[in-house]
Parts: structure tokens; sequence; C-alpha cells
């Protein structure tokens, strides 16, 4: 059960003072949202190296 999941799509499930938590409706992962912006430019940088 390896399976890349990029979490396309998430809904935010709970949030306090400076952090917001996000679940991906794909895996049902929760995570914050800061690590989920990283994940994306982390996405965007791969994206242009390939290019
Ligand atoms: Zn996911």
């Amino acid at each position: 059960m390896n399976t890349v999941c990029k979490h396309p799509k998430v809904r935010v499930v709970a949030r306090e003072e400076d952090v917001e938590f996000v679940e991906c409706l794909d895996c049902g992962e929760v995570f914050d949202s800061n690590e989920f912006r990283d994940m994306q430019i982390e996405d965007l940088q791969d994206e242009e190296e390939t290019a």
C-alpha cells in the first residue's frame, strides 16, 4: 500500500489560532495546511524542472 496521493481535494476539518488542519478527500490523511502548501510548492518546482 504505497500509493502516492497528491491530495488533490482537501477540506478543512479544524482550525486553531495559526494552524489549519485539512483532510484529504481521496486518502483521508489529515495534515496541517502549512505542510500542504509546502508540498504544492515542491510539486510546482518539480514540474518546472522536468518541463
Ligand atoms: Zn491524499
